[in-house]
């Protein structure tokens, strides 16, 4: 019998235990922990857009005209024009004949990889990628092969090992949520074309966000085309909750018939949809609240590097400060807190052993006066507690 208290007291003493903290706003550029007003340095809500004025109002008119829940899953009765729409845009938006609305990211990795592949079929995945990666991998019994992160040499050398004849799958993250950096697509691509393998990029964090217009990693490589599963969130710089896959029109037909995560669960509940399609509409039609988010991240990286904290390979808002030692890490954080900056650590098993951090996020909404506030935070534990 597992005992609870003892696993417990085991990550207390590796300063790994996790808690629940209350969170009483919105996910703005301040945002109110258990009752203290903070800077907001944690949120994937980049261009602020969970609290604009247009996408609040398109989820209000959403919930006057459809209610809250949709009732059941999108082939019982749950997939609304909303849907239609949004689905109809986001492969507008990526340049694919087609995508489909899952209820989380979560959700679209695990659905999609466990229908792609099965028993006997070979999956190669960044040893960053996202939890929900691997456990759809994982799902599919496929066989699972890890590369070092980035690392494409490894790659190819697994490649050139692999049974020709035997269905690949390349997946990665296009952004890598914990570090911030890009994953190397366009050799990536390249190795896939060479070895007759399929490709998969989880753009979580980049849509919206990378690209000369936001459109992802595949924009900003210039790989339109070349990419035929790509996955995204709704929840991050789009402000709402969902996710999509998008790609071929008989990719989306076989999901519908053979995604479990998809047809199994309740349609995404319409508000949601709306959000996101008045979140686009933004994304496109204000291509400013993008610039400025690129203005702080210069800025404040800058800053920061001036400081002399290690972030990585950081290409993106997602700018780590590498700490190592948990408990350290947990220090920094518990320190910037206090002094009314939230920005967590993040631990293994999230990120490998030795290397826990503080994960800081930038939005278009902080100021300058925020960023200053911060990096001079950052200067001050940093010489307290010796890591600068
Ligand atoms: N992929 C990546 C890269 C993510 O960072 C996340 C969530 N943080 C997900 C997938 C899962 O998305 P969701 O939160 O919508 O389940």
């Amino acid at each position: 019998m597992l005992n609870f208290n003892e696993e417990i007291e085991d990550l207390q003493r590796k300063g790994l235990l996790r808690r629940l903290r209350q969170i009483e706003s919105p996910s703005s550029s301040r945002i109110v922990v258990e009752g203290k007003i903070c800077l907001n340095l944690s949120s994937n809500n980049y261009l602020g857009l969970s609290t604009h004025p247009k996408v609040k109002e398109a989820a209000s008119q959403a919930i006057q005209r459809y209610g809250i829940g949709t009732g059941a899953s999108a082939l019982i009765s749950g997939h609304t024009q909303l849907h239609q729409e949004l689905a109809e845009k986001i492969a507008q938006f990526k340049g694919t004949e087609a995508a489909l609305i899952f209820s989380t990211g979560y959700m679209a990795n695990v659905g999609t990889l466990s229908a792609l592949l099965g028993e006997g079929d070979l999956v190669y995945v960044d040893r960053l990628s996202h939890a929900s990666i691997i456990d759809g991998c994982r799902l599919s019994k496929a066989t699972l092969r890890v590369y070092p992160h980035r690392d494409t040499q490894s790659l190819s050398r697994h490649l050139k090992r692999a049974n020709p004849r035997t269905l690949t799958l390349i997946v990665t993250d296009g952004a890598f949520s914990m570090d911030g950096d890009l994953a190397p697509l366009p050799d990536i691509v390249e190795l896939a074309k060479q070895h007759g393998a399929m490709v998969m990029v989880d753009d979580a964090h980049a849509t919206g966000v990378l690209g000369p217009t936001g459109r992802g990693t595949i924009e900003h490589f210039v790989l339109e085309g070349q990419i035929p599963i790509q996955m995204g969130t709704l929840s991050k710089a789009l402000g709402a909750f969902g996710a999509y896959v998008a790609g071929s029109k008989d990719l989306i037909t076989y999901l519908i018939n053979r995604a479990r995560s998809y047809i199994y669960t309740t349609a995404l509940p319409t508000p949601m949809v709306a959000a996101s399609l008045a979140a686009l509409e933004l994304l496109q039609k204000e291509p400013q609240i993008r610039q400025q988010l690129w203005d702080n991240c210069s800025y404040y990286k800058q800053g920061i590097k001036t400081l002399g904290y290690d972030t990585l390979q950081s290409e993106t808002p997602i700018i780590p400060l590498l700490i190592g030692e948990s408990s350290l890490a947990l220090k920094v954080s518990e320190q910037l807190l206090a002094h009314g900056v939230y920005a967590p650590a993040i631990r293994p098993p999230t990120v490998p052993q030795g290397m826990a951090r503080i994960r800081t996020s930038l939005m278009s909404t902080h100021t300058r006066e925020d960023l200053d506030y911060a990096l001079e935070l950052l200067h001050k534990v940093g010489k307290g507690l010796g890591i600068l």
